[in-house]
């Protein structure tokens, strides 16, 4: 169904893409996009991210909203990428979780999506479609990240990340999910109603 998932945003270093994805926390990423461009063209290291007041950080990115916390963790993972790997974002699941104001979620995509790591991102989207189909069942994002590690091969789990984020926004949506134009109906716990919402 979604040959052409892949990230929608908009980076080039393993950087950038950590301070998109915590910046599209509750936000699109045609917004993310829209801010990091202007934000990237001054600072793109976390270097230069550091020379940057919150203040300044924050007049930058606040219409991603929830601004304050955007910018805290943007500038303590920099802090953190400086002091402790040398300026350089950590190559490893390990060491991306360790770092300040990085989720689990944000260090799993930055570990597949930059490195190429096998790992799968848990969202919104995931975490719903995921349950709905039954795929992968659990009541937080651990568990289902377990599940889907579980069900779906290793090699795909990347990919399987973006399909899974494509389908819920395109067609298994939160609040009205499209079951009557969907192909995976047939294979679907909520479609068959055994209750998964
Ligand atoms: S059948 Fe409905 S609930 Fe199931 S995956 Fe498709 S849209 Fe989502």
């Amino acid at each position: 169904m979604y040959p052409d998932a892949a990230p929608a945003l908009e980076f080039r270093s393993p950087y950038e893409l950590l301070v998109a994805v915590i910046l599209s926390a509750q936000c699109t990423d045609e917004r993310v996009n829209k801010v990091t461009k202007p934000l990237f063209a001054r600072c793109n290291t976390p270097e230069a991210m550091l020379a940057l007041s919150q203040e300044e950080l924050e007049r930058y990115i606040f219409s991603c909203g929830f601004y304050h916390n955007k910018a805290k963790h943007i500038l303590s993972a920099s802090r953190d990428i400086v002091e402790k790997f040398g300026g350089e974002v950590p190559s490893t699941l390990e060491e991306l979780r360790t770092l300040a104001g990085v989720g689990r979620k944000t260090a799993n995509v930055v570990y597949a999506v930059a490195f190429h790591g096998d790992a799968i991102a848990v969202d919104t989207h995931v975490f719903r479609v995921a349950n709905r189909l039954g795929l992968a069942r659990g009541r937080t994002p651990e568990q289902v990240e377990r599940g889907l590690c579980a069900a779906i091969p290793r090699e795909l789990w990347s990919e399987a990340h973006h399909w899974l984020i494509f389908h819920g926004r395109r067609v298994c949506h939160s609040q009205r999910p499209a079951c009557g134009e969907c192909p995976l109906a047939p294979l679907c716990g909520y479609a068959s109603g055994d209750g998964n919402k």
